[in-house]
């Protein structure tokens, strides 16, 4: 394997699918970020790469996403991948089992009401329900970001439950405690066929930091997107070059011919 040379630029290796297991947060990382998250699109080349990494690593690619298992399976399919959803809340080490649960508490019904409430008609404030977390999107009316973010801030100082604000690219979102990125692939990195590889953890925002910085305990290396995050070991400026990044893992011929 080529020596990991510069800081926070592209990296220039590639790594052997025999050894590494691949980590990747989905919306604003693999994927180009979208006015709203459902209209969030998958270019099929990048599903043929997924599956070829699934065939290659013997299943050792996993999503790492805000969005519950279910939303991914629908986002992705027919392909599916192991996967961590909900922020934390959800792991499943293949991509056929059911998933782990053991983390997730429901939201207060009250909670969610306030926050649905700072998403009115019209005022490009959008509120969406992950499950296991909640997020207010200002995308659409990027000047209204710091109303949205205190009113979230106020709403959440005042809930019974012990919670986590997120703040990410023109969105903030509420979790419980307890359960993070980092929490669940420290988890999913015990299981087969995970155990015993190292990964490689991809992603882009606020949320991906607690994966980032189990890393190191996996001997593993974590890659920023759009942001220079202090401490990652390289960085792409866009979800495209990941994309590349991740083909010239798995060369489509090499695989037809595998
Ligand atoms: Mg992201």
């Amino acid at each position: 394997m080529p020596a990991i040379v510069a800081e926070t630029s592209a990296p220039t290796l590639i790594p052997d699918v025999d050894d590494w297991a691949i980590l990747l947060d989905v919306d604003g990382t693999i994927l180009d970020l979208a006015p709203t998250p459902r209209d969030i699109r998958v270019p099929a080349s990048l599903r043929d790469t997924l599956e070829r990494i699934k065939v290659r690593t013997a299943g050792a690619i996993a999503l790492v996403s805000g969005r519950t298992l279910n939303d991914l399976d629908g986002i992705f399919a027919p392909l599916k991948l192991a996967a961590i959803g909900g922020h934390g809340a959800e792991m499943r080490p293949w991509p056929d089992t059911a998933p782990r649960r053991s983390h997730a508490q429901p939201l207060d019904p009250a909670l969610r009401m306030q926050l649905a409430a700072l998403a009115t008609a019209g005022s490009g404030i959008l509120f969406e329900d992950k499950g296991y977390s909640i997020a207010l999107h200002y995308r659409l009316a990027p000047e209204k970001g710091a109303f949205v973010r205190e009113a979230v801030a106020a709403i959440s100082r005042r809930a019974l439950q012990r919670l986590e604000l997120l703040e990410g690219t023109n969105v903030i979102e509420v979790k419980h405690l307890g359960f993070s990125k980092g929490t669940a692939v420290r988890e999913l990195m015990a299981h087969p066929p995970f155990a015993g590889r190292r990964p490689i953890f991809i992603g882009d925002d606020t949320t991906d930091q607690a994966a980032f910085a189990v890393m190191p305990q996996f001997h593993g290396i974590a890659i920023s997107v759009r942001r220079r995050v202090t401490g990652v070991d390289f960085h792409f400026d866009t979800p495209s070059e990941v994309r590349a990044w991740l083909e010239r893992i798995v060369p489509a011929d090499e695989s037809a011919s595998a």
